[in-house]
């Protein structure tokens, strides 16, 4: 297997993460041995490894471990991939969702493998810039298609919860490679994913 479903800890990175998470919490003012923080350490530590698990997985490796050949060549739209970051500026969490669409070019891929590129590259300190971008990359790079096109509507916790505190405002970003640069194209993405289908 090319990539890691599991969840897995590096016991030296979680020691040395837990006596660092102590330190932070006496030096935010709290008491580390206080009984509800005193597991704490340990919880954020793994916690931290989870969420930034993907930079230990290789996104075109799962795309090429389901790639088959297929003679078609209309788009194929997975919409409402939830998402969950962490913005590198303040190690705070973003979250929303991403639609991805690709035309194949003689290859498709397995639809569950275009949520885990999405997952991978979540997993990692980001921007919601490159994550776009990232996603995009390793679909056009592993499956070479005819189009690829990646919007993200996301929610910032470092704009909700500190500075301007604007709790309704969503960032979204977008990317296209190949057939949907032209207008037709994307606009007939962008409605598919604004339906409601049911
Ligand atoms: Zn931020």
């Amino acid at each position: 297997m090319s990539y890691k479903k599991t969840e897995h800890y590096d016991e030296e990175a979680t020691a040395a993460l837990m006596k660092n998470y102590r330190d932070n919490i006496s030096l935010l003012g709290e008491d580390p041995d206080r009984e509800g923080l005193l597991k704490t350490p340990e919880r954020i530590a793994k916690a931290m490894q989870y969420i930034t698990q993907g930079y230990g997985q290789d996104a075109e490796a799962v795309l090429n471990s389901a790639k088959f050949h297929e003679d078609v060549s209309e788009m194929v739209i997975v919409k409402d991939i939830e998402l969950y970051s962490m913005c590198e500026h303040h190690m705070l969490p973003f979250y929303g969702k991403a639609h991805v669409a690709y035309i194949p070019n003689g290859y498709i891929t397995g639809l569950s493998k275009i949520a885990r590129v999405v997952d991978i590259y979540s997993r990692r300190l980001q921007v919601q810039e490159r994550l776009t971008h990232q996603i995009l990359d390793a679909i056009h790079n592993s499956l070479n298609p005819l189009g690829v096109a990646v919007v993200i509507e996301a929610s910032h916790l470092c704009m909700m919860m500190r500075g301007v505190s604007k709790q309704n405002s969503v960032t979204t970003t977008s990317a296209f490679y190949g057939e949907f640069q032209k207008n037709e194209t994307r606009s007939e993405f962008m409605k598919l994913i604004s339906a409601k289908l049911h």
